[in-house]
């Protein structure tokens, strides 16, 4: 069986760091915002190039509290991407506040800076750009809107981490930003966790109140706030990962260039790539009128495939009576013709040939 993702070969190589990080941290005891949530912190922001990181419970939270902290509330509109996960538009509806839809570009399926303007009203405040499957979006477009309308750039970066685009990380470019470390993403915990990154003092002090009771000292509370912290035993974790995040993502674009030029001459669309975005490749998706025929073959053959994302959010059903009269064709039609195929660091080139030969074999 080929998974879409395997995490036990990534652990097997850090075992060892891990287990010795994790025992000091048991024998310390000092579970909640200790020294490995500042240190880890401290070397995700210098990763990142940004001032401030700020640790969290999960994706879905950091996007909350990145929103929040950059002011967006209740009444507000927030223009963002129906061709995501569903927590994008959580974060947005968890603060009172309507997530309106923009339809994507085809070539890299992130929103598509050209339809933006035509959705702004006076109630907008905010963008929220995801950078999905770790193809940064067109973030020097979308600051250029942001300036000329005074809205906030608020990034999701839950699939991102490390891909950058003219030089600048995904999670530096706007007021704030959300990461997730789900276990399967780029850089992944072995639990729930996130982080907010911003460059703004004042928002990341908003920040460091929302995620502990809204309190930067002890005892005192300023605002209503959350128990949103990243937890010491995560942090262990993800500073070991951390030190090897430039070496996973290298190995996912490798093995996404040589998917690319394998499947070249197959009636398949391969990812966009251009000189300007650093893909990271959370996700190696392709496009094909013959989705099921290929996902069939793979499953004969054990390896693992998946649509993301199938129903894209304004035909969720939590969403469905809201956006009824809204048409999104280029992310409806995406959605009918995406699948994805295993990629993650430790995948070998032997079965990449695999997976290539038998989406060839559907073909001859
Ligand atoms: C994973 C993900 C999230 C949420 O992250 P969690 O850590 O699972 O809460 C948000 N947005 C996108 C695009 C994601 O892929």
């Amino acid at each position: 069986m080929i998974p879409m993702v395997d995490l036990k070969d990534q652990y097997a190589e850090i075992r060892e760091e891990i287990q010795t990080g994790l025992n000091d941290l048991l024998e310390s005891c000092h579970f909640i915002l200790g020294s490995n949530v500042h240190a880890f912190e401290q070397e995700a922001a210098n990763y990142l190039g940004v001032k401030h990181a700020i640790g969290v419970a999960s994706g879905t939270d950091a996007l909350h509290l990145a929103l929040l902290a950059a002011g967006v509330k209740k009444g507000d509109e927030v223009i963002t991407t129906a061709f995501t996960f569903i927590a994008t538009a959580e974060a947005i509806r968890y603060i009172g506040a309507t997530p309106v839809f923009v339809d994507i570009d085809p070539d890299t399926f992130n929103i598509d800076p050209e339809q933006i303007e035509a959705a702004i009203t006076k109630k907008t405040t905010a963008i929220l750009p995801v950078h999905l499957f770790g193809q940064p979006a067109e973030m020097e477009r979308l600051q250029a809107i942001c300036k000329k309308h005074e809205l906030k750039l608020v990034e999701d970066c839950a699939q991102s981490f490390g891909a950058s685009i003219n030089d600048n990380q995904t999670g530096s470019m706007g007021i704030s930003a959300g990461f997730s470390f789900f276990p399967s993403k780029n850089l992944g915990a072995f639990g729930d966790g996130g982080l907010v990154t911003t460059d703004d003092d004042v928002v990341a002090d908003r920040l460091h109140m929302l995620r502990n009771h809204g309190s930067n000292v002890r005892y005192h509370h300023d605002v209503i706030g959350y128990n949103s912290r990243l937890d010491e035993i995560q942090a262990v974790i993800l500073r070991a990962k951390l030190k090897r995040i430039d070496q996973y993502n290298e190995r996912r674009r490798r093995l996404a260039v040589s998917y690319s030029k394998q499947l070249s001459d197959l009636p398949v669309q391969t990812p966009y790539e251009d000189n300007r975005g650093i893909h990271v490749y959370h996700q190696y998706t392709l496009l094909s009128e013959h989705r099921n025929d290929i996902m069939q073959a793979l499953q004969n053959n054990e390896i693992a495939s998946t649509i993301y994302y199938p129903i894209p959010l304004h035909r969720q059903n939590v969403f469905a009576d809201q956006y009824k009269n809204l048409q999104l064709p280029v992310t409806e039609d995406i959605s009918r013709r995406c699948f994805s195929i295993p990629i993650y660091p430790e995948l070998s080139d032997q079965n990449i040939c695999k997976i290539v030969d038998v989406i060839r074999s559907v073909f001859s």
